[in-house]
């Protein structure tokens, strides 16, 4: 029901892991996908977790020498991504973000906060970790390159050898249920990027607290939260790297979630292609298929272009992030305009998508049975988070001349 991966860019081991992922959702996932949402009290979600954790996500997280598995390449993880929310967006962005968490302990290299975050995720309990970047006065604002940082609020003050933490993040992925917390805050605004800083609180932590869960109109895999930093005191050596290299750090991790963004949004278009490649194959109209009818035929043929074209997309950026030796340094504009363009595209053509599947259905579409809704649900708000769809195109943009948002 698809066309094959270009072999060049995912490799054979990537595309082994890709095979039992999908054998994975196909029998763990798909069966109760139209549950999950209404698994309020995590008990089926985290059933498949853990299955999850097993399987060696959780602790791929982790590099090989800390106890970890070998690094895959964000091409493989990408892959992943897709793969996963085919059957479940909030269950695929949940395991993204406990990588997403650790990714700039890994990049920088900080052997503390990796030894530290080891003990957790290499553990036999099943453990999530969370980025927290967006706050209640500043979303886009807080990842925004244009702003440096300024329009940050949560303060990170030194004291000795400890940091103290003040200040509030807002619908963090996997927020109140972490154990690692890799908080974007600032030293000082006035600094702009050199005063950016990326720094680890583990829960639980004196003076860290949440909100009530968020109620969303999906991906209840996904916890989501108010976050409450009260003078958090976590050492010294729990920043990621220093002033100027966290910054970079932080557009690194932009550029990451954007690429698994697009990735996810084409697992979400294509869970809800092959709903209706199904269901327009037996429902019968006016004498034949839906999918007979030439009208249908091309609005089938338009989702599999949107579909195809955004994965291949997906991975070209994932593959030069991947290869930064050829594509240039991963904090630079051209990496976080392709992360972008794949995740800016993704998002639309996954809601061009499920709106199509659901129109090629009727009324059935719309019924939660038919499974296609649930897509056109989390589908949009992929588009939404991580910068929305304008921080999105300014970050396209940026990649190609030197944008300065005059209107700011
Ligand atoms: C399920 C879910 C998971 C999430 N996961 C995480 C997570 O893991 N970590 C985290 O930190 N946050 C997370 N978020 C929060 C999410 O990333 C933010 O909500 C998102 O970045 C947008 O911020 P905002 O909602 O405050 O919108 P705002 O920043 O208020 O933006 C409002 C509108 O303005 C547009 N806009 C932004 N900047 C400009 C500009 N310069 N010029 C013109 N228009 C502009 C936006 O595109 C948008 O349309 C998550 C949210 C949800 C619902």
């Amino acid at each position: 029901m698809r066309q094959p991966l270009l072999n060049e860019l995912v490799s054979e081991e990537d595309r082994l892991i890709q095979q039992a992922v999908r054998a994975f959702v196909d029998s763990e996932i798909m069966p109760v996908r139209q549950q999950l949402d209404d698994d309020k009290d995590h008990i089926l979600i985290d059933k498949i977790s853990e299955k999850l954790k097993v399987m060696g996500f959780q602790r791929g997280v982790v590099p090989e020498t800390y106890g970890g598995l070998p690094q895959r390449s964000v091409v493989g993880t990408s892959v992943l991504m897709e793969e996963i929310a085919r059957g479940d967006v909030g269950l695929a962005v949940s395991l993204g973000c406990t990588w997403w968490c650790t990714r700039p302990a890994v990049l920088a290299n900080n052997e503390a906060v990796l030894r530290k975050v080891a003990a957790v995720f290499c553990g036999d309990e099943l453990r999530r970790g969370c980025f927290a970047m967006t706050e209640p006065e500043a979303g886009c604002d807080v990842e925004n390159p244009a702003l440096h940082g300024k329009r940050i609020s949560t303060r990170a003050i030194l004291d000795g050898d400890e940091w103290v933490l003040n200040g509030s993040k807002r619908f963090p992925s996997n927020a109140g249920i972490s154990a690692y917390y890799c908080v974007v805050c600032t030293t000082d605004p006035s600094l702009g990027d050199e005063g950016i800083a990326l720094i680890y609180v583990p829960h639980p932590s004196e003076g860290l607290s949440f909100g009530k869960f968020e109620n969303k109109a999906g991906m209840q895999a996904d916890r989501n939260c108010d976050i409450y930093l009260d003078n958090v005191r976590v050492p010294k050596e729990n920043r990621a790297a220093g002033p100027g290299e966290d910054a970079k750090l932080l557009h690194i991790n932009l550029t990451l979630g954007r690429i698994g963004s697009g990735a996810m949004a084409v697992g979400a278009a294509q869970g809800a292609f092959e709903a209706v490649l199904e269901y327009t194959r037996n429902r019968i109209v006016a004498g034949k298929p839906v999918r007979e009818h030439s009208i249908c035929a091309g609005m089938l043929a338009d989702m599999a272009i949107g579909i195809e074209t955004a994965r291949t997309y997906y991975l070209t950026a994932a593959y030069m992030f991947a290869h930064p030796e050829t594509y240039g340094p991963l904090e630079s504009p051209g990496h976080l305009s392709r992360g972008s363009i794949a995740k800016v595209y993704g998002a639309e053509v996954a809601i061009m998508a499920t709106n199509k599947a659901m129109e090629l259905m009727g009324s059935y579409g719309y019924m939660r049975e038919f499974d296609v809704e649930k897509y056109w649900r989390d589908c949009k708000e992929i588009q939404l988070w991580e910068g929305g769809a304008q921080l999105g195109r300014f970050d396209v943009v940026r990649g190609y001349y030197d944008f300065q948002m005059s209107d700011r």
